[in-house]
């Protein structure tokens, strides 16, 4: 449909989030067609109707939407908020530098990540600049399950195995994986490794599930969410 929500436009195109983007309506930083307008749920056609924020022009055309798979370093956060540590969104530096090429005109994309990471935490997060897609995949009823690696320091018991299954408390809710189960060793010395599915996304879940079960994570990975899983040569 050519006509939508002004909001939905100026989110779309970059200028700001869904919720800025309204604040720049109320406050009055945004014309369309040479009036200010002041109501979010305007419907406009970017390919028809002059829209300027804060006096730039609105390009006509949205950009594409972009979605990436990326397997995640150790050491990297996934928020762009906290200036000490680096964020896995530096690793689009370079490929936003060349998107003005590509899409003349602002903006640039805003890229978020679709759910987190710990930042010990390595393997697949999706990085798009479709927040919409961003929010929706993030929130626990889009039922995603999320398959986990993680070796552990020690050795690990059918208890364990069954205290893990059993679930633990995380911020007032009762938690329990999807499955667990004990992989077969690579090799004598390597260590365990469990394969841990969940689906709720809750903070430090995975991590919250073994330690519950007094267990210690040397590494976490992960794996798969939903339909998507790391390719084998990445894991
Ligand atoms: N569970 C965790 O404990 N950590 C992650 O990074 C993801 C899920």
């Amino acid at each position: 449909k050519p006509e939508q929500r002004l909001s939905k436009v100026l989110a779309a195109t970059g200028v700001a989030s869904r919720r800025n983007s309204e604040e720049l309506i109320f406050e009055g930083k945004v014309t369309v067609n040479g009036s200010v307008c002041k109501a979010p749920q305007t419907r406009v056609d970017p390919a028809r109707d002059v829209i300027y924020v804060n006096g730039n022009r609105l390009p006509k055309k949205q950009p594409p939407k972009v979605y990436f798979a990326l397997n995640k370093p150790k050491g990297y956060i996934c928020s762009s908020g906290d200036v000490e540590s680096k964020s896995v969104l530096c690793l689009f530096d370079e490929y936003l530098k060349s998107w003005g090429k590509k899409y003349p005109g602002p903006p640039k994309p805003r890229l978020f990540t679709v759910g987190r990471l710990d930042v010990a935490t390595t393997g697949l997060i999706i990085v798009t600049n479709d927040g919409d897609c961003a929010q929706r995949l993030s929130h626990p009823s889009s039922n995603l399950t999320k398959e986990y690696i993680a070796a552990i320091d020690g050795i690990v018991t059918k208890r364990h195995l069954f205290a893990i299954s059993e679930g633990t408390v995380i911020e007032g809710i009762h938690c329990t994986p999807d499955s667990v189960e004990l992989l077969p060793r690579q090799t004598d010395i390597s260590r365990p490794r469990l394969r841990i599915v969940v689906h709720d996304g809750r903070k430090h879940e995975v991590r919250e599930l073994v330690k519950s079960a007094g267990l210690e994570i040397h590494s976490l990975k992960r794996v798969r969410i939903g339909g998507f899983r790391l390719p084998s040569d990445l894991g």
